[in-house]
């Protein structure tokens, strides 16, 4: 496949699909769902936040019930499907700091400073979604506990332990958390089969719908919020008197501000995004044990790296069952097959069954469980060029807000990228003042850099 001709096809005014796979995480759907607020849009609002995934939702909390909230806010969510049906509702439960792996890259990009601003910003995530749950006591299995990273390639564990001492050689606060054994331990504490070395550091795992419902559920209850389900949002554009008129199928609302919190789709309404920020598709799986087996008990989460250096997540759950997905490298070659592709309606061919029989293989004890593949869904996230996600006033737009491109990895950057969104709404603070690392604020430079640069940037780094 010709990748500049893959580039150059990026899909305008791009939507989520229709008959979505079904992740496990929906078994049990919420009644806000499918909710409308009012049988019709309301005429105006003050915000209106564009998709009720984890960054729209968290961005409508902070603005009206969080701290520093204001009460005299109207908002106006408007969301293609059911509440939670995007990436978030998809994803693999893992909210896991990136202590070191994306580092060497950020340092030589941009410096030690800001490369640790977003670590440390990740980190922080662990104790605001943990006082999250225990101050709005939210039932979503949120559960603190170590991830694991898992080398099984000889090779690539030393270089792992290279850029351990690396970093610990710097004498960073947050690296102190990062405990590294390489070599013939690495085995025994990961409990992975062939692995040569591991890391631990603390992370937690959870339940995403059931915490994105749970705020939407209290968002809705101060009655500043109109939820509109089931309403793509078609065009945005200014409205002669001020501020912006925004078109969906069922008609159209008037906005004081605008937040695009659409993530992989953003391009579809903001065009100079659609190669900073591009639909990929991911796979994930549901592993059950059969009633009656007690499976080995793991209390860590996972970053396995097998000695083919396929990555995968995975979370255990209490009841023994795992949620695990990835397996990237074994699909990426086949580009058309998720790249630029917003098909959750399909799995990926190459890895459809990659996770059958996965504890048996690279588990101690789960050889006789009979744990078996019971769900398997695809997601859709927003790639950005440079790894990193876009967030911050659109260049060049007054009022128009974006938090957009959060990857594979947005459970530790979301929430408090939201808050820094809502303060520069609420509050009318600039980008600086608002807490979110300088690496992820959106720039007409950023912008500029991907159309002069390297077609798919950092996404297609190994391909072009
Ligand atoms: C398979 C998979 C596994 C993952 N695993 C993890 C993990 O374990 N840990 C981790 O940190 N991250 C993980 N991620 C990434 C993480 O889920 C995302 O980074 C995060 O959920 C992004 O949240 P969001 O709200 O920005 O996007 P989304 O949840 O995708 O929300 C965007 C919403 O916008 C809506 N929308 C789009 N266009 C429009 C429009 N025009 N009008 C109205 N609404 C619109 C969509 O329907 C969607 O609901 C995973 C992602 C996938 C797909």
């Amino acid at each position: 496949m010709d990748l500049s001709s893959l580039a150059n096809s990026l899909p305008t005014g791009c939507l989520p699909v229709e008959n979505s796979t079904v992740p496990f995480w929906h078994q049990d759907l919420h009644e806000l769902h499918d909710h409308r607020t009012t049988e019709q849009l309301p005429e105006s609002s003050d915000v209106v936040i564009i998709g009720a995934g984890y960054a729209g939702i968290s961005t409508a909390y902070h603005l009206v019930k969080g701290d520093g909230a204001d009460s005299k806010l109207s908002v106006t969510i408007l969301e293609a499907r059911g509440v939670c049906s995007g990436a978030t509702g998809r994803n693999g439960g893992h909210l896991r700091p990136d202590m070191y792996s994306p580092m060497p890259k950020f340092i030589d990009r941009a410096g030690i400073e800001r490369a640790v601003e977003v670590a440390e910003f990740e980190v922080a995530h662990l104790n605001a979604i943990k006082s999250l749950v225990e101050k709005e006591n939210i039932d979503c299995d949120f559960t603190l506990t170590r991830s694991i990273d898992v080398w099984c390639n000889e090779e690539a564990a030393i270089k792992a332990k290279k850029l351990y001492d690396t970093l610990a050689s710097r004498n960073l606060d947050y690296m102190k958390d990062v405990f590294f054994v390489l070599g013939k331990d690495a085995e025994g504490i990961s409990g992975v089969k062939g692995a040569k070395a591991c890391a631990s550091f603390t992370a937690a795992t959870l339940w995403p719908y059931k915490l994105i419902l749970h705020l939407t559920e209290s968002i809705i209850k101060t009655g500043l919020v109109n939820l509109q389900t089931h309403t793509p949002v078609t065009s945005v554009t200014r409205a002669p008197s001020g501020g912006f008129i925004v078109t969906t199928p069922r008609g159209t609302t008037l906005a004081r501000k605008v937040v695009y919190a659409n993530n992989a789709y953003v391009s579809g309404l903001l065009q100079q995004y659609s190669k900073a920020i591009v639909p990929c598709k991911g796979l994930c799986t549901y592993i059950s044990v059969p009633e009656g087996i007690t499976p080995p008990l793991l209390n860590n989460s996972y970053i396995v790296r097998e000695e083919d250096e396929v990555v995968s997540y995975l979370i255990p759950r209490a009841d023994g069952s795992i949620v695990v997905g990835g397996a990237n490298s074994k699909y990426q070659p086949f580009l058309e097959q998720w790249y630029n592709n917003v098909d959750d309606s399909v799995l990926i061919d190459e890895v459809k069954t990659y996770f059958d029989g996965y504890m048996q293989r690279n588990f101690r004890g789960w050889e006789n469980t009979g744990a078996r593949v019971d769900k398997v869904w695809t997601g859709v996230m927003g790639y950005s060029w440079d790894s990193n996600p876009h967030v911050g006033a659109v260049p060049g737009e007054e009022d128009q807000y974006v938090l957009a491109g959060f990857n594979g990895h947005g459970m530790p950057v979301v929430f408090l990228s939201a808050l820094g969104i809502a303060k520069m709404i609420r509050d009318g603070i600039k980008f600086e003042d608002a807490g979110v690392p300088r690496l992820f604020q959106t720039s007409q430079a950023r912008l500029d850099k991907v159309k002069g640069g390297p077609v798919g940037g950092d996404i297609l780094s190994k391909y072009a």
